[in-house]
């Protein structure tokens, strides 16, 4: 497995906001989005190669109940599957953070999707590419059916994003709208909280749930948070 870090921190985001939790975040992503948060595991993927047993020892050894697989984006990883299935078989709840665009084996207690929309699109090289990734929905539709316990988490840059995510629900079906939660984009508390109140709004106007990225507010941001 290619890792860029890990660490215990709190969960900053998502219905599992606040839980403290150890993390395992991978290096590698097939998108690249214009805003990522991580660009150590996507533009300029960094990391050691680690061994499954080790990982899961350290997930232990750290006391924490709850564990994140992460990114970049972790279901490239062709350890995912022993990953995850070793991290249950010790007790821990395990949450995975992807974008959504492939679907290989893989289990957890909690998957959490984060689909891109156009605001995440960049210029330059990429950017074929990564609008041609990100509008395959047929791997998330596939997800979503394979794991009940799921979240949608979108980064919101304005209201001008709604309508995009509205189709997408739309085109998903029946998606519970309790599970579905609005994040403002932003690499800093500061330009988090420029968008918040807009994206409270919205969630308030559409029965979205609202999420902070706490990673943000309490500990500044960067790495190993
Ligand atoms: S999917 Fe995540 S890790 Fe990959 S480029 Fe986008 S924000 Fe960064």
């Amino acid at each position: 497995m290619y890792v860029a870090e890990t660490f215990a921190s709190l969960q900053g985001e998502g219905i599992l906001a606040g839980t403290p939790s150890f993390f395992i975040r991978s290096s590698g992503c097939n998108l690249r989005c214009r805003w990522c948060d991580t660009p150590y595991t996507s533009w300029l993927p960094e990391g050691t190669r680690r061994d499954v047993d080790d990982l899961v020892r350290e997930a232990v050894a750290s006391g924490m109940r709850h564990v994140v697989v992460t990114g970049g984006e972790p279901l490239l990883q062709r350890a995912i599957a022993p990953l995850t299935g070793a991290l249950r078989g010790e007790g821990l709840h395990c949450t995975v953070e992807t974008a959504g665009t492939i679907d290989p084996p893989f289990t957890c207690d909690l998957l959490s999707l984060s689909p891109k929309t156009s605001s995440s699109d960049p210029p330059g090289a990429w950017r074929e590419r990564h609008v041609r990734t990100r509008s395959n929905l047929d791997p998330l539709h596939r997800l979503l059916g394979r794991f009940p316990e799921h979240q949608l988490k979108f980064v919101v840059v304005d209201a001008d994003d709604l309508p995009e995510i509205l189709a997408l629900l739309d085109s998903l079906g029946g998606v519970d709208r309790s599970r579905v939660l609005l994040m403002p984009e932003g690499r800093t508390a500061a330009e988090v909280a420029a968008h918040a109140a807009e994206v409270a709004a919205l969630c308030i106007q559409h029965g979205f749930r609202y999420t902070p990225r706490l990673q943000l507010d309490l500990f500044g941001g960067g790495r190993g948070v």
